[in-house]
């Protein structure tokens, strides 16, 4: 019995999605003509896929589970489970009008042309604001509609904006944001769900390790207790005696999202010689 796992053929997710089941310890030899690989440690099979088709696939239990962004679990809107955020592929589904254009609010797009290629997804947005908008669906180069009068406005993925500055718009709702996520489908027989635990643990170890870091520093012991009130852990600090008396090396776990506060708070409480390592794989 083997797991199959569909992910992008090429394209923005493909290397992060063989770079993740790298780092789970799952080795593949990426086979850049393939259609199918599979792994010599782990008991999983990769389908390199378009995005687009990768829900049907896993509705249709082709594939068991799949990589693929939310914006196209959502525009596809096919019976699969979303099961863990991955954390790469981070975008957004945003509205663009014309830079010269005066916008104040949703209401400015009533009666207009909006080309998109997530018919789907706008159609909804719009529904929930009470706006009533024409939706263009085009395939693609959505950002030169509006330049070529084929629409008032555009919704399309962003991440820098770079692309839309370029194309003379500017930004002015975001209708989803969107990261890859793992799907799967709703009747894995319980093997194959127990591989899917397995994946899983793997995948929130490799997660959980890159929101960490692990910090140590140099404290002088009367101010030990300020610094390790400052410091989580993972389940308090570790303190060991430095040869030098009255100095001691505090070891923590700090989150990467409260790291630079707490970086300047320990300095200010006195601590010395921190160093942050990355944290390769983390077991709670
Ligand atoms: P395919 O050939 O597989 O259909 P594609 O051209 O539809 O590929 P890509 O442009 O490779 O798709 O994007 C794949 C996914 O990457 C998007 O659906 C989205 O979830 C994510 N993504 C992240 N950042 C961006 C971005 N700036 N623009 C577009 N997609 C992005
Ligand atoms: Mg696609």
């Amino acid at each position: 019995m083997v797991l199959r796992v569909a992910i992008q053929k090429s394209g923005r997710l493909n290397e992060d999605s063989m770079k993740l089941l790298k780092e789970c310890g799952i080795d593949i030899a990426n086979g850049v003509n393939k259609l199918r690989t599979e792994a010599s440690n782990f008991p999983i099979e990769v389908y390199f896929l378009r995005d687009d088709d990768i829900p049907q696939y896993v509705e249709d239990g082709v594939a068991d589970i799949g990589f693929v962004g939310e914006n196209v679990v959502y525009e596809k809107n096919k019976k699969v489970e979303v099961v863990e955020q991955l954390g790469f592929g981070k975008c957004r589904l945003s509205i663009a009008v014309s830079r010269n254009e005066v916008y104040n609010d949703v209401s400015y797009l009533h009666g207009k042309r909006i080309a998109t290629t997530y018919p789907v997804i706008v159609r909804k947005f719009m529904e929930e604001k009470g706006v009533n908008a024409e939706i263009h669906e085009i395939s693609g180069s959505v950002e030169i509609a509006p330049g070529i009068g084929l629409a008032d406005a555009i919704c399309d993925l962003v991440s820098s904006g770079s692309t839309l500055f370029m194309n003379g718009l500017k930004e002015v709702e975001t209708v989803l944001k969107s990261q890859a996520v793992l799907i799967k489908s709703s009747d894995l027989n319980e093997e194959k769900q127990r591989l899917l635990d397995k994946l899983l643990f793997r995948i929130k170890a490799v997660k959980r390790s890159k929101n960490n870091k692990y910090i140590l520093l140099n404290a002088p012991n009367d101010k030990l207790s300020e610094i390790i009130g400052l410091l989580p852990g993972m389940k308090s600090p570790t303190v060991l005696p430095l040869a030098e008396s009255g100095w001691s090396s505090v070891h923590s776990v700090l989150k990467e999202s409260d790291f630079w506060e707490i970086i300047e708070k320990l300095k200010e409480a006195g601590a010395q010689g921190i160093l942050v390592v990355p944290i390769e794989k983390m077991i709670i």
